[in-house]
């Protein structure tokens, strides 16, 4: 067993570090302030070939191994955890459904500017009556000739409003549920395609999250992706590499609270004490310490199965779980270090905060996690989102 990254997965660690603290850990405050999503950025990550990391050269990707997303995901979101969770929407939701379903004309036709950073993708599952319970997806696509004509509405979007290329689901038929569900291509400006409301959140403010909104909007038939009937099948598949990414996003901000706070422990003098010397808050910072490396060595794990063709489905939730969870106490933690001085935005630790609890939701709650893991372990049938 070996706890080391290789050479080249510690030289991409080096350069996407180099690269957030350069070029995004700058400016994240002010994005965060403005909710303003950083198009350029993903033009810059496109260049250095993390907008398609997964993805065969053959598509504009850079061939790279689900640990080594796990690295680009952990550091963009360690500089600025907005960028990286509209990556992660990119790259292992949209990209990662048209890389898993899609013919070979719609890899080249889609992917190609998708992984190159032509274009920026977005992935509606979501709606308002259907969250954890995806299969109660309301959104319709009716075949009309050489056309889906698709009507419905799409929640919590991420890059909704900003995306040229959109994979959704719809209900193709109904007397099927979960195995009724088909997705589908849709590109910026077709016509009854529209992003509706940019909601205003708690945090991960550089991120764009809107609703879509789909009104009898047409779409040649061959924009039909995978099988019909099997988007929700796809789908789980599909969220088994995003859950691991998710994962290592939520690690990134435990990580970088961590490091603040370390930092802060040590500056910080009260009773003529630096207050690191203070036994109460060594305590934290080991237990956050701990916390960092056990979510680190799920998310390996996880990937590693991943990488090497094993099933990984449980390890993925328990990953996702685990770091989901860890991130909230860690960034918690962190602004208790910082004292009053935490909880004001002067420091960063108040948005570490603010962002790391989308790792306990997005992609699946915590709770949804649990269902997943327990399934799993079991044996119980049944598909969970
Ligand atoms: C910033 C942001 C970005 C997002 N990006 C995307 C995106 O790009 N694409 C997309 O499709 N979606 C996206 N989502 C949606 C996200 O995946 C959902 O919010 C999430 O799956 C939960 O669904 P919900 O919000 O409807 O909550 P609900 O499903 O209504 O859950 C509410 C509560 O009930 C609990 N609950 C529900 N069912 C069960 C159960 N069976 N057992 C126990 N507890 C249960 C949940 O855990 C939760 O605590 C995003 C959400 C946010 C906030």
């Amino acid at each position: 067993m070996n706890f080391d990254l290789s050479e080249e997965q510690q030289l991409l660690k080096k350069t996407v570090r180099e690269f957030a603290q350069a070029e995004v850990a700058p400016h994240a405050f002010a994005w965060d302030e403005a909710q303003d999503f950083p198009r350029q950025i993903f033009t810059k990550l496109g260049e250095l070939g993390l907008m398609g990391v997964c993805w065969p050269a053959e598509y504009g990707g850079s061939g790279m191994t689900t640990l080594d997303w796990a690295i680009v995901m952990e550091e963009l979101a360690r500089a600025d955890a907005g960028v990286a969770l509209s990556l992660a929407a990119h790259h292992s939701l949209c990209s990662g459904h048209i890389f898993l379903a899609g013919s070979e004309e719609q890899k080249k036709k889609y992917l190609t500017p998708l992984a190159t950073g032509e274009k920026v993708g977005c992935w509606g599952l979501t709606e308002n009556s259907a969250g954890s319970d995806a299969g109660g997806t309301k959104t319709t696509a009716v075949r009309d000739g050489a056309q889906w004509v698709l009507n419905g509405s799409k929640t919590f979007i991420t890059n909704g409003r900003v995306a040229d290329t959109a994979v959704v689901m719809a209900v193709t038929d109904k007397a099927k549920g979960k195995k009724g569900i088909s997705a589908f291509v849709v590109e910026r400006g077709t016509a009854g395609f529209r992003a509706g409301k940019k909601e205003n959140k708690l945090g991960v403010r550089s991120s764009d999250t809107s609703e879509l909104i789909l009104e009898d909007c047409r779409i040649p038939a061959e924009n039909l992706l995978g099988r019909e009937g099997n988007g929700f099948v796809d789908t789980l598949r599909i969220l088994d590499r995003g859950r691991i990414g998710i994962a290592a996003w939520s690690l990134g901000i435990a990580q970088a609270s961590l490091e603040v706070a370390t930092s802060y422990a040590l500056g910080r003098k009260q009773f003529g004490h630096a207050i690191a010397e203070f036994q109460a808050v060594q305590f934290k910072i080991a237990e956050m310490a701990m916390k960092v490396d056990a979510a680190q060595l799920l998310i390996w794990r996880a990937a590693s199965l991943r990488d090497s063709g094993r099933e990984h489905t449980v390890q993925s939730s328990m990953a996702k779980l685990f770091a989901g969870e860890a991130a909230v106490e860690i960034a918690l933690e962190a602004l208790q270090i910082h004292g009053g001085y935490g909880y004001v935005k002067e420091y960063p630790v108040e948005r570490y905060l603010r962002d790391s609890k989308l790792g306990t939701i997005g992609e699946g709650t915590s709770e949804v996690q649990k269902l997943v893991i327990a399934r799993g372990l079991l044996g119980l049938k049944g598909m969970v989102r």
